[in-house]
């Protein structure tokens, strides 16, 4: 073989890449959904519990870590629906996913316009990383609320809550099933020739996934998210006894389709999903038509997705951008700038990016949201 036509020597596996083939050798073929688990929770190696994703020195970055007008926003728009919840006396604000607290931050910072919504607060985090969990702590310390840490969001107590969740059931693992012949097979991975991991199928045949397609052509790939429809029947739960808002931003679509959407980044790059077990994070597009109608089955009220363009516009991005450039004076104007239109320009953040608002029964629609929506066949966006 010429020196050309060699094959570059294979990176080193990672630990996790070691101890998952070691499993797949010994019990064969194990579930995407079930690999991907292990590659972001493994209590020692995963990538959700032991890394820090976030930043320039980090895998991705987020809109709050863009301009901190994301979080005042949201702030805002929390104390908004804490009033129309009736302004209780205590209200559990409840983030899934904080990242280094940023958004909460920022939060909390604009909601200092309302001094009786602050007295209010208690804020629970519910995070599975150490060191983000530190991050958190450094980051809201200083605002002299309340805080505690949970690993789930069952395991918060109960009371009136607004629920905040950025970019969150993207990171929860997806099930992938695939169309064949004979109906719908579990996607898997297996080892190969080489004992390189690779995609492979379940062997015997499941269910159609609900919500897929009828008419899925042979080889296509749907997806089901259980750990999102378990996310929504803690926060029904939650619902049913007390009011509740919660605020779904992520990127996906509105309709259920399907696609192979699981993706891996790494260092702010395209990497392989199957490539470095635990050093690169595994997401995919969130299904918003698919959470929708286990939230409206379980007895909420959904309104009707807006992209994050219409949602930060509506809320008054453009009047904060423009305070906040007058504040930054010559040398800081172009940042503040680039910020904000990042978040809300069509080719980067700003349609990909869908916001859902989920309540209690009885509550009016939160600022931004107008129409109740329950995933319908097809999806939808609001118009605006
Ligand atoms: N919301 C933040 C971070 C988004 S990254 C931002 O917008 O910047 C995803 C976040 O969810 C990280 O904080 C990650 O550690 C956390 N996370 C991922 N899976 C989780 C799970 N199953 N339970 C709790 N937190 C989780």
């Amino acid at each position: 073989m010429s020196a050309a036509a060699r094959p570059l020597p294979a990176e080193p596996m990672s630990p996790l890449g070691q101890l998952l083939r070691q499993r797949i050798g010994a019990e064969g073929a194990i579930s995407v959904y079930d690999f991907v688990d292990v590659c972001l929770y493994d209590a020692r190696h995963g990538y959700y519990r032991v890394r820090e994703p976030l930043g320039r020195d980090g895998d991705f970055i987020t809109s709050p870590e863009i301009s901190q007008i994301f979080g005042e926003l949201i702030g805002l728009w929390a104390v908004e629906t804490w009033r129309a919840m009736g302004a209780p006396a205590q209200v559990s604000l409840i983030e899934l996913g904080p990242g280094r607290g940023t958004l909460m931050a920022d939060a909390l910072r604009a909601s200092r316009v309302a001094p009786d919504f602050q007295k209010a607060c208690s804020l629970h985090l519910v995070e599975t990383s150490a060191p983000l969990r530190d991050q958190q702590w450094r980051n809201l310390e200083p605002f002299g609320l309340k805080i505690r840490w949970y690993d789930a969001l069952e395991q918060v107590g109960p009371g009136p809550a607004i629920v905040i969740a950025n970019e969150f059931f993207d990171a929860l693992p997806v099930q992938q099933f695939v169309r064949l012949a004979d109906g719908w097979q579990e996607r898997c991975v297996v080892l190969d020739a080489d004992d390189a991991f690779a995609f492979g199928v379940a062997p015997a045949a499941t269910a159609p996934p609900a919500g897929a397609p009828t008419d899925a052509e042979d080889g296509e790939i749907f997806e089901l998210r259980p750990g999102g429809d378990e996310v929504i029947a803690q926060l029904a739960r939650r619902g049913a006894d007390h009011p509740m808002s919660a605020l779904v931003i992520d990127y996906g679509h509105l309709a259920s389709a399907c696609g192979d959407t699981l993706q891996a980044v790494r260092h702010h790059g395209r990497a392989d999903p199957l490539g470095a077990p635990g050093e690169t994070d595994l997401t995919a597009h969130v299904d918003f038509a698919a959470l929708a109608r286990s939230a409206c089955a379980a007895g909420l009220q959904v309104w009707q997705p807006l992209e994050q363009r219409a949602f930060l516009l509506s809320l008054g991005l453009a009047q904060r951008c423009a305070q906040l450039e007058a504040a930054a004076g010559d040398a800081g104007k172009l940042g503040v700038r680039a910020g904000a239109h990042r978040l809300v320009d069509p080719d980067q953040m700003g349609t990909l990016f869908k916001v859902m608002a989920i309540g209690s029964a009885n509550l009016p629609a939160p600022p931004a949201f107008e129409h109740a929506w329950d995933g319908g066949a097809h999806g939808g966006l609001a118009a605006r």
